[in-house]
């Protein structure tokens, strides 16, 4: 029987509307080839199409190949890029969201010396930020997730999933909600906008991995040690644009919780995202967590031929692992796609002469804070307590959500790990993102233990020389019992004044035996508010990470004619991802505050004439790269850039698009573009064109005068051609012609018309 302790919450607004989804697809089976097998991925994709026949018509290859225009179902966003997205949002001064959406405040809190004290310093260090965001929530009718209810992708698990759903998240572990059979995509705030603004989400068809499981988990093998293992295989590129999708006789048996690990960690391979076919677990699941209509409605589907592959379905390529020959994993250092197995780690180690005594053991998080991972684990530390043991290094638990951290207290769960030493943080991402405030070990070599997702340098303690290994909880449990990193729990012994001690494998069980509880109730929003339009939205002049985005005026005059004379700033010679143009790290703070992250354009640039990092000049002589453009928007000049290959890859970080353009840059001539960026530039109101010629790159320098032609017939709809030529004055007064090439769709000519893709969202919107 199911365990539902929780009464059954209020469905209407999380169910997927599957109906309609069906209905979606029926059309794409009469658009695509008579017969077409389709992959689960293809489905839910397609069923959320806007316009089967736009994007799937005409015969020809889909995956790899296609843009989908899709209607997501839903949004999710946390505290840190939600600044951006709701800012954006703002300008389109529209009442409310055509979907539903959810705010969550975890990625501010930090971890120093327990859970309450350290919710309440974060609060009070980040007050403005969750003030601003709960005052957006409240006008715009989102449900708002305050500080130390839990993380976003538990949240959106315990809430808000559901099998076939199509959601887009502002967070590179979104895909964790494929967990319960659906496709969640961590995307940049501007996709996000899409979705809460009803414009079309352009997706490029991701290829579709298929990885077959079979056999069974035994021993110490968890899901966790499945992702490890595939993320070896696959590397941190192998998943980049693919979905992966999981089949076989191995899946059903997994836990729902379990799967969302394996979705989640898909984001280390680059995937789009991961999902799997509803299951027996699932429901349960569902159940459990008070959503049975959900259940219900996706049992329906299920029988329509919804949530599952269509048999003969095709993948672009299939990857067996067999469940049964799995160990337990240990990936890293300082990357997530170096795995060693365990019987293998001691010897790894001492082959690369790492340290082989642990400093920290770190469980929880989004990954891996399900009731049954911390069941298993407490199994373990019962184990350790019973032999007269306790944790040798600092042992922290982070609870996912609100829900799991009242229903581990009150199963006595929790207290079996504080018995053993574990101090349990706040229901946040504390020392999984950077925030853990550690003193010791600072500058020093060190190793630690965490059943979190990524371990880049400096990524939880902010100390470089931190060697960060992922596992499972039940492996970083046990090792905290050992302190020594050559430990084998599966084979080796601890010794204890009794004799030695040797662990037996975990146990425990998938969902509470009574039910969840859910804890501090005030916690969860009141589902699909309504907006409250006279709220005021919450932000102070004075503020340094927080400043209201003034929508940009349109670059061209009546939003036609062509673009204004521009003096080329300078030529970008090389790679050139998103972090250079804006750069994370310390900049993160002014994510809300566009004038003050601004100051980080292009920092990082090679400039093409000289060679030289951050260093641009004007008429007046040479500056940093952002200091020249300061100059130009000071004079109200407009200005352009010359880029090189694949301008802008990387992350579709907004800010990227938002800052040049905000200093007043009207247009960027390329090599090539990154998609994903080029887009971006689109939707900020810049002219991104690709050199026909790629050696004309070096025809235009800094200070040239560049003026374009044919682009008012292309706006006007008089000329179809997508060649624009570019007429660069250089200082001798000689004139040089160069061919560009536009890729604007008819919507995003209208976008530059307007100024921005949000200027014209909002025009249509009053219209
Ligand atoms: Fe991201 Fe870590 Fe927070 Fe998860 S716990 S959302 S991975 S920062």
């Amino acid at each position: 029987a199911t365990p539902s302790a929780l009464p059954v919450k209020d469905c209407s607004s999380i169910t997927p509307p599957y109906p309609r989804l069906l209905q979606t697809l029926d059309e794409v089976r009469n658009v695509l080839p008579k017969g077409s097998k389709l992959t689960l991925a293809e489905k839910i994709l397609y069923a959320h199409l806007r316009n089967p026949e736009e994007s799937l018509g005409g015969g020809g290859k889909v995956r790899g190949e296609r843009y989908l225009k899709l209607r997501p179902d839903r949004v999710a966003m946390q505290d840190a890029s939600a600044q951006m997205a709701l800012l954006q949002f703002m300008t389109c001064r529209l009442p409310s969201c055509a979907v539903p959406a959810s705010i969550h405040c975890d990625h501010l809190i930090q971890a120093q010396t327990g859970a309450e004290s350290d919710l309440s310093r974060s609060i009070e260090a980040n007050r403005e930020v969750f003030d601003f965001l709960e005052s957006a929530a409240l006008k715009y009718g989102i449900e708002f997730w305050r500080p130390g209810s839990g993380i976003i992708h538990q949240i959106v698990l315990e809430n808000y999933a559901a099998p076939g759903l199509l959601m887009l998240g502002t967070d590179s572990h979104t895909p964790n909600a494929g967990g319960l059979g659906m496709l969640a995509i961590g995307v940049g705030g501007a996709d996000a906008v899409d979705a809460l603004t009803d414009t079309p989400w352009e997706l490029k068809a991701p290829l579709v991995t298929g990885i077959k499981l079979t056999g069974e988990l035994k021993g110490w093998a968890t899901p966790k040690d499945l992702i490890l293992h595939l993320a070896g295989k696959l590397t941190v590129r192998g998943g980049t644009g693919r979905i992966l999708e999981y089949f076989g006789p191995g899946v059903a048996a997994q836990s729902c919780t379990g799967l969302a690990t394996i979705a989640n960690m898909g984001a280390e391979v680059g995937a789009t995202t991961s999902t799997f076919p509803y299951s027996d677990n699932m429901r349960q699941y569902l159940h459990a967590t008070g959503r049975g209509p959900v259940a219900k409605a996706a049992d329906q589907a299920a029988k329509n031929g919804f949530l599952q592959a269509d048999d003969g379905a095709e993948y672009d390529e299939v990857i067996e692992i067999n469940l049964s020959e799995l160990e337990p994993h240990f990936n890293g250092p300082f990357t997530p796609d170096l795995a060693t197995p365990l019987s293998g780690f001691s010897s790894f180690l001492n082959d690369n002469k790492y340290p082989t005594t642990l400093s920290s053991a770190l469980i929880g998080s989004c990954t891996n804070s399900s009731y049954e991972d911390m069941s298993r684990v407490a199994s373990i530390a019962e184990q350790a307590k019973a032999a007269g043991l306790k944790s040798k290094v600092p042992f922290l638990v982070t609870p996912g959500s609100e829900l799991i951290r009242a229903t581990i207290e009150r199963d006595g769960l929790q207290g079996t790990l504080e018995d053993v030493g574990a101090t349990v943080l706040a229901n946040a991402c504390g020392p999984c993102i950077g925030q853990w405030k550690r003193d010791e070990k600072k500058g020093e070599d060190n190793a630690i233990l965490t059943s979190f997702n990524r371990n880049f340098k400096a990524r939880n303690d902010g100390n470089l020389k931190t060697m960060n290994f992922l596992a499972s909880p039940e492996i970083v449990t046990a090792m905290a019992f050992s302190g020594d990193l050559n430990f084998n729990p599966a084979t080796d012994s601890i010794p204890t004044p009794n004799g030695p001690f040797k662990f037996t494998p975990p146990s425990g069980d998938r969902l509470p035996p009574t039910g969840y509880t859910p804890g501090d109730l005030s916690y969860a929003p009141q589902p699909s508010p309504k907006p409250v339009p006279e709220t005021e939205i919450a932000i102070s002049p004075s503020s340094t990470r927080l400043e209201i985005l003034e929508p940009f005026g349109t670059n061209f005059a009546g939003g036609k004619g062509e673009l204004p004379q521009m003096t080329c700033l300078m030529r970008v010679r090389g790679k050139c991802t998103t972090d250079h143009i804006s750069a994370a790290g310390a900049w993160l703070k002014y994510k809300g505050h566009l004038s003050n992250i601004s100051e980080n354009t292009l920092m990082t640039a090679v400039n093409d004439e000289g060679g030289q990092i951050n260093v641009a000049r004007d008429a007046s002589g040479e500056e940093t790269i952002p200091k020249t453009m300061q100059k130009y928007q000071a004079r109200s000049e407009p200005w352009m850039l010359v880029v090189d290959d694949n301008y802008g890859e990387g992350s579709a970080r907004e800010h990227a698009a938002l800052q040049p353009r905000f200093y007043g840059c009207g247009m960027i001539v390329a090599r090539s573009f990154a998609r994903i960026h080029e887009t971006n530039l689109k939707k900020q109101g810049i002219l991104p064109l690709w050199f026909v010629n790629k050696d004309d790159y070096s025809k235009i320098s800094a200070l040239d005068k560049v003026t374009t032609s044919g682009l008012a017939s292309i706006l006007d709809g008089t000329s179809t051609t997508s060649i624009v030529t570019l007429k660069v004055g250089k200082p001798s007064g000689e004139i040089v012609e160069v061919e560009a090439r536009h890729t604007l769709s008819t919507d995003q000519i209208e976008w530059l018309r307007a100024g921005s893709a949000l200027n014209w969202i909002g025009e249509q919107a009053r219209k």
